[in-house]
């Protein structure tokens, strides 16, 4: 343990220096590069091949009947790992994972992105 005298010299020091925190969430950071958040899906360039879901290690990607001319994917975040091998494996570019990271809820099952 320091000695009181070794102390107050440091903490002197801190009070001229910007915190290292935020008061998040009334600030925000900027996500760091790379950050892997909830996804977004085109259902325009979907072919419902279905690889997504085949691979998805957590089964948080599921195929759907949505009452369209194929089945297509749809994404239970409460599930996901945020893992984008559903954006790596689509042979279409129809997955993107974004930044967006604040997807709190209430209840098991609100978070999905269709
Ligand atoms: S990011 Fe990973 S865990 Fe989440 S839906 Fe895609 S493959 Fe599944
Ligand atoms: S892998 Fe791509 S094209 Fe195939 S079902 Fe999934 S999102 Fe659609």
């Amino acid at each position: 343990m320091k000695k009181s005298g070794v102390m107050v010299p440091t903490l002197l020091g801190r009070l001229t220096k910007k915190p290292v925190t935020v008061l998040y969430p009334y600030e925000k950071l900027d996500p760091a590069p790379g950050l892997r958040g909830k996804m977004k899906f085109d259902a325009e360039k979907c072919i419902g091949c279905g690889l997504c879901a085949k691979d998805c290690p957590s089964g948080a990607c599921v195929m759907k009947d949505m009452g369209g001319e194929k089945e297509r994917p749809v994404f239970d975040l409460d599930r996901c790992s945020f893992c984008a091998q559903c954006e790596e494996t689509c042979p279409k570019d129809a997955i993107e994972m974004t930044q967006e990271y604040e997807l709190a809820h209430f209840k098991p099952g609100e978070a999905i992105v269709l």
